[in-house]
């Protein structure tokens, strides 16, 4: 016992001295150890509980700026050699607090209140709100097909995600365009309002928001998400009394663009500072829940793999930078500053890997390179199986990340996804959500693959 904790402490000791002599051998010991501390520490779970305790997290709401107080401070006490924040501007979305819906002029049903909310970006009603019979369709073609009854009245995209496919996230993007573009294509047609069925793969009543997009040539109409249940219950009553009409009224606007930031913090280079490993997720979060999955998880990873090394008290050789991004919610403008300034310094990003899955059991990554390049990074997998990465393979990166040009790799972390659709853009989404050792070794991961491509580059 105490010889091994002795040759743990020369092993230590040494990564401490050296800067860039590890060799491949010694990077199981330290992946090992890293894993291990993760775990054991568990200091990402303390710093979740500490961020959702802020509460939620929308772009330009004062929880937003304290959420970017708190890591900034959080970087310097971990002792990160730079800390800085970078200026984003970024619009100014509010929901207010009145969200309703309920139905009017039916027999059975009148008065019955339905459980919604205003999509992201959604205009509001004005104080009288809006009226109107609903006209249900499955998708845009059907929404084609039925064009001459939208005049007037409500369009409700009534489709759910296909719960027959394996992978969630493929699902969801199926199911997304009607969430987007829903209100563009129904205004068209004359729509007073769109509703949309949330978009989750939880039997719940729990609506679940996200951004839409409006055209500037068409005009703007308000757009909500209803509860899968009182989803059902919608389409139910309009079989048995089709002309029965529904009542909307939200208080949601849009104010003047405000300055936010990116937070970055660094442990710079021992040999090569100029070359830079990024690590990162998107900081803000819808106004639903405390944004633990989405991205809470994805902040605590990116900060806790530099945390990681410098609790082991190692010295990499380029750069490793932790960027936590403002904005992904409302189209990735962070990601987009953060390219202009990328591409503006002498350095030169050599990889990128973000967090934006949520904070279940690490399962691999998905990379955005050349295949020598995926073969390269797959020769790592002894050392990130430890934190259970089963697979390296082509595929999507990430959506702040996807935004850096003359990066030679640009990394998804991808955790199991099974679960990350429950709870996504909603109240659903929470600190209880996330378990301890899945999310630390989340963070394991991370930090293994970072340390990698930082001593051995690509
Ligand atoms: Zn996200």
């Amino acid at each position: 016992m105490k010889t091994s904790k002795l040759s743990l402490l020369i092993c230590i000791y040494s990564f401490s001295i050296l800067c860039g002599q590890t060799s491949i051998d010694e990077f199981l010991n330290l992946s090992k150890q890293l894993v291990r501390r993760s775990l054991e520490d568990r200091k990402g779970y303390y710093w979740l509980k500490e961020l959702c305790e802020i509460g939620p997290r929308l772009v330009a709401s004062s929880n937003s700026y304290n959420a970017i107080e708190w890591a900034r401070k959080k970087m310097i006490e971990s002792g990160f050699d730079s800390v800085w924040l970078q200026p984003v501007r970024v619009p100014v979305w509010i929901r207010g607090d009145r969200e309703e819906c309920q139905i009017i002029k039916s027999k059975e049903y009148s008065g019955k209140k339905l459980n919604i909310t205003a999509l992201g970006g959604s205009i509001g009603t004005g104080d009288n709100g809006v009226s109107g019979r609903v006209v249900v369709v499955h998708d845009f073609m059907e929404l084609y097909t039925k064009r001459d009854k939208v005049k007037g009245n409500f369009v409700f995209f009534n489709r759910s995600l296909d719960f027959g496919e394996v992978e969630t996230f493929s699902a969801y993007g199926k199911a997304v365009d009607q969430r987007i573009y829903g209100a563009i294509e129904a205004a068209k047609y004359g729509a007073v309002g769109v509703i949309v069925r949330s978009i989750t793969t939880k039997h719940d009543n729990t609506p679940h928001t996200g951004i839409l997009r409006y055209n500037d040539s068409i005009p703007r109409i308000p757009a909500v998400v209803i509860g899968n249940l009182d989803a059902d219950f919608l389409v139910n009553a309009i079989k048995v009394e089709p002309n029965l009409e529904l009542y909307i009224k939200l208080s949601c606007k849009s104010l003047d663009d405000t300055i936010s930031y990116n937070v970055i913090g660094e442990i710079r280079g021992c040999e090569l500072p100029n070359e830079v490993v990024l690590v990162g997720g998107h900081i803000d979060s819808w106004d639903k829940g405390c944004g633990a999955h989405d991205n809470g998880t994805g902040v605590i990873h990116s900060m806790e793999a530099l945390d990681l090394i410098k609790r082991l008290n190692f010295n990499p050789k380029r750069t490793i930078r932790c960027v936590l991004f403002m904005g992904e919610e409302f189209n990735s403008i962070g990601g987009i500053e953060y390219n202009n300034y990328a591409q503006s310094t002498e350095q030169i990003h050599i990889a990128a890997i973000e967090s934006d899955r949520g904070g279940f059991t690490p399962r691999g990554f998905s990379v955005e390179a050349d295949s020598n390049i995926i073969l390269d990074l797959q020769k790592f997998l002894p050392y990130l199986s430890l934190a259970k990465i089963d697979w390296i393979r082509k595929g999507g990166s990430g959506a702040d990340i996807s935004r850096l040009k003359n990066v030679k790799a640009k990394i998804g972390f991808v955790p199991d996804n099974q679960r990350y659709m429950d709870v996504h853009h909603s109240d659903n989404d929470i600190f209880e959500e996330v378990h301890p050792r899945e999310l630390q070794l989340g963070s394991a991961a991370i930090a293994i693959l970072a340390l990698l491509i930082s001593q051995f580059g690509l």
